[in-house]
């Protein structure tokens, strides 16, 4: 990063110059800044001004689209935010269009977490990407997990208890988490008292924090997910008010949705 102050004095020092000269010249110096070729600010990320007889800087309005390709890199979405977006998600059947009405409809609320389960192959991680995508677009801090990937990974670090900490502590305080086949297990056996043990785990964190805000998608349906442990299944179910959705085999081969019930 440039050394501001450093260079404020440098410049201060440079007596031969008028203000505005000095100003200019210090403008004209290039920062290190990446991914982004700034006119502006030549990739310092803030520009020189003079405002009654004081030099101050002021961030360049560049920092704005840099810290959104940021937040993009830091969720772990990169690669699937460009393609999974509103724009690109069909909405041809009246299934597929209360879908992607209820997740446009959720990224305007400012709190609560929205559920999707059923059916592979349905678009349920294109909806959800979409939703993540729109809340780092509003500047919320997304953060994205493959159930099985992570659960395996914080598994493995039961015995290291800091790394254990560090580690959760990242998918419990993400100020928006999407969780991938939520719960998924291979062949599809039930998951172990280890795999629910950290789901409640992550779950209850976010659940007593109330601004965070969640994003599921798996092929377990709520209702199933209330019949593996009732005190996560109830927390997710209240949390999600009415966005909690359900993608199954309707008449024709045709999905169709419903809203969860309560077993
Ligand atoms: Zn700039």
């Amino acid at each position: 990063m440039v050394d501001v102050k450093a260079l404020m004095q440098a410049a201060k020092n440079t007596t031969a110059l008028s203000c505005e000269e000095r100003m200019a010249l210090y403008n004209s110096r290039r920062g290190d800044l990446m991914g982004y070729d700034c006119p502006i600010c030549r990739n310092k990320g803030f520009v020189f001004l003079m405002k009654d007889g004081y030099e101050y800087t002021m961030e360049c309005e560049c920092m704005e689209k840099r810290r959104g390709k940021w937040r993009l890199q830091k969720s772990g979405l990169q690669d699937m935010a460009e393609r999974y977006r509103f724009e690109t998600y069909e909405a041809k059947t009246s299934w597929q269009k209360s879908i992607l009405a209820a997740a446009e409809c959720f990224c305007e609320e400012g709190e609560g977490w929205f559920y999707i389960g059923g059916q592979v192959g349905a678009g349920k991680t294109h909806i959800c990407t979409a939703i993540a995508n729109r809340l780092m677009l509003q500047g919320k801090g997304v953060r994205y997990m493959i159930w099985t990937e992570e659960a395996t990974k914080l598994k493995a670090l039961k015995t290291d208890d800091e790394g254990y900490e560090r580690e959760i502590n990242k998918w419990k305080t993400a100020e928006v988490l999407y969780i991938d086949d939520f719960l998924k297990t291979r062949n599809g056996v039930l998951p172990t008292d280890g795999d629910i043990n950290l789901a409640f785990e992550i779950i209850n964190a976010r659940y007593n924090n109330r601004t965070l805000r969640t994003i599921f998608s798996g092929e377990r349906g709520l209702n199933e997910i209330m019949e593996l442990d009732e005190a996560m299944g109830s927390r997710i179910y209240q949390r999600c008010g009415k966005y909690k959705l359900k993608i199954g085999w309707g008449e024709g081969r045709n999905y169709r949705t419903r809203e969860e019930g309560v077993v």
